[in-house]
């Protein structure tokens, strides 16, 4: 998950004026427990990450694009495919700060070679930390789908993407996507993003397909009594992120699926642009989950505890919300795949 200015102010607007879902009121509500979710893979889910973060340990400190923890982190998940008896596609390319990322695409081969579905998740850190949740977490929760996948044959080829760069320019993302001719384009049945789901009690962020949060927050501020000038222009930005038709479908699949298991998830479209979901909107169904655990920290937003900082390590991770985000994902990728 990267910064995005517009989007911190509006988040911190909305947290001050109460309208998240970050009060601890309607955090309860959302908090994962053991009766909820039976332990099965995220044993192996937290394995991947205690290897991240020994190769940040043993790296400087840090995983980010261009740097040593970076490529052992890139190593990692090529021996991980090879393992699973998958062919790992490697692609170089060079950031805005011209460092050189590598975006590792592991590819599962379905009946059909003209749709696909691609799950994607960023595998480098910031440079001030491990970023164990950020992103380790959607590393390992595409790992354990990898190792799922690997023997099946799905409707869809899947694409499993590991990005790197999302914390420097959106990097990797951006440069694959844009390399995407209209027919790849079209065959794209969903782009899945998968950012920071190791949380712990978190709330559950998912893409609003509809902008239909958009029209709640205009309401709630206004109720609130705030004048239209504070918020319009912000409002207006959210309002002019591309969408694609197919979004919704994908929204209201995730929704179902957290319903049942009685959780509540936020719609939001404020965090679209401000990870690898964005080279992708309005191109293709685009679907996102993040679980975050936003405070005040003094006069900055912290989207969850130790975000973008040295203590976030495995200690910040909560099995239960990796082993959610994996059944998750590997549910809509089932109804995709009907
Ligand atoms: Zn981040």
């Amino acid at each position: 998950m990267g910064v995005k200015t517009a989007l911190t102010t509006l988040m911190t607007l909305s947290i001050l004026m109460g309208v998240s879902g970050c009060t601890s009121q309607t955090n309860q509500q959302s908090l994962i427990t053991t009766q909820q979710i039976a332990p099965q893979d995220h044993n192996s889910m937290m394995n991947h990450l205690y290897v991240l973060q020994k190769i940040a340990q043993e790296n400087a400190s840090n995983r980010a694009v261009g740097t040593l923890g970076g490529q052992a982190t890139a190593k990692y998940i090529l021996d991980e495919a090879k393992k699973a008896g998958l062919h790992a596609q490697m692609l170089p390319f060079e950031n805005r700060k011209k460092q050189v990322g590598q975006n590792i695409i592991v590819e599962i081969q379905a009946q059909s070679k003209d749709t696909a579905i691609i799950i994607g998740a960023h595998y480098d850190s910031v440079p001030m930390g491990p970023g164990i949740n950020d992103n380790g977490s959607g590393v390992a929760v595409l790992l354990e789908l990898m190792h799922t996948y690997a023997k099946l044959k799905p409707k869809h080829t899947l694409y499993l993407a590991f990005w790197d760069s999302e914390e420097e320019g959106i990097g990797g993302s951006s440069e694959f996507a844009s390399k995407l001719s209209p027919s790849q384009l079209k065959g794209i049945q969903a782009y899945v993003n998968v950012d920071m789901v190791g949380t712990k009690n978190p709330t559950i962020q998912i893409a609003d397909g509809d902008q239909s949060s958009i029209q709640d927050m205009e309401n709630m501020l206004k109720q609130r009594g705030m004048a239209e000038s504070d918020y319009k222009p912000l409002l207006d930005s959210l309002r002019n992120i591309p969408f694609h038709r197919d979004d919704l479908a994908l929204e209201n699949h995730l929704k179902t699926f957290f319903k049942a298991r009685g959780l509540e998830v936020k719609e939001d479209v404020s965090t679209l642009t401000a990870s690898d979901t964005a080279p992708f909107l309005g191109k293709v169904p685009v679907a996102s989950l993040i679980l975050f655990n936003e405070q005040m920290k003094g006069d900055e937003l912290e989207f969850a505890p130790c975000y973008h900082k040295a203590c976030d390590t495995i200690d910040q991770v909560d099995p239960k919300s990796l082993q959610l985000a994996y059944d998750a994902v590997k549910d809509l990728i089932q109804h995709l795949n009907q």
